[in-house]
């Protein structure tokens, strides 16, 4: 398999790489659709690393990750989970959204994020040290608006950190044009609209234009869409339900594509 393309914006790869030499934990802060995953699925593949990726909600629990008894026949047998798993085989385990998951995992993983690197499988009673090739890493999106889960400085404190934004506007089109061939027009102005609408902060988006729908927009207008109604539905529609923003949205857009 190729390696999934990642754009770099500043000293993320170099960073990812001394962390994963030393397997410090690594946390990739940053709102929804700036290519955390993307960067690390291109990471792992760099660095030739198997990589597990949990997408952490509301239930997520420390059984989920370390395993369960399951009934098999006239048996209950142990089914490792992802966690144990990348902790025995030495893999990354990547846990997107961290601070959404049940707070018996952020227990689970506390004494794999410091110097012990050990995983405590409490329903067998057993404790094992990790593979050395073993390395945590998290997401989580800061969010500054209501609704956006913190994560506390004693569980931050365990992780190397870097701060993922949307890209300057040059880099974003250029991701545009590499993800989905549309043309450098298109994707300068698809580019456009995103900055303007990021900067239209008295809307009260909860989270505004993220790259992801970006290239969303411009797959829809690369397969012929109209350009206006790729923008409307990839663009503005999900972004918000209220009316008169989606109305203002729209005209602006319009204008712009
Ligand atoms: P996140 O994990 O931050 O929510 P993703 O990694 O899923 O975001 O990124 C969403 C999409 O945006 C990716 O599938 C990719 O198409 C694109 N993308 C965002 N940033 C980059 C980048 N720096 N290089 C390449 N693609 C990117």
């Amino acid at each position: 398999m190729n390696i999934p393309y990642y754009h770099a914006i500043g000293k993320e790869v170099q960073v990812f790489e001394h962390a994963y030499n030393c397997k410090i934990p690594f946390l990739l802060k940053g709102p929804t659709g700036t290519g955390k995953s993307r960067f690390i699925e291109h990471m792992a593949h760099k660095l030739d690393t198997k990589l597990i990726t949990i997408s952490c909600h509301e239930e997520t629990s420390s059984t989920d990750l370390i395993g369960r008894f399951i009934i098999k026949g006239a048996e209950t047998v142990w089914l490792d989970g992802p966690l144990t798993t990348a902790v025995k085989e030495g893999h990354i385990l990547y846990l997107d959204e961290i601070a959404e998951a049940r707070p018996d995992v952020i227990v689970a993983i506390h004494s794999l994020t410091d110097h012990r690197r050990e995983l405590f499988i409490d329903k067998l009673g057993e404790t094992i040290k990790a593979h050395k090739d073993f390395m945590l890493v998290a997401s989580f999106n800061p969010g500054y608006q209501r609704g956006f889960k913190e994560l506390k400085p004693s569980t931050r404190q365990r992780f190397v950190a870097i701060s993922f934004d949307y890209p300057e506007e040059k880099i974003e089109a250029e991701i545009l044009v590499s993800e989905t061939n549309v043309s450098k027009d298109d994707a300068k102005r698809l580019v456009n609209i995103a900055t303007k609408i990021r900067n239209l902060t008295e809307l009260g988006l909860t989270e505004t234009v993220s790259t992801r729908l970006l290239v969303d927009a411009a797959h829809l207008i690369h397969t012929g869409l109209p350009k206006r109604l790729a923008v409307h539905v990839a663009v503005v529609e999900p972004l918000t339900d209220d009316l008169e923003v989606i109305q203002a949205l729209k005209d602006l857009s319009d204008l712009m594509i």
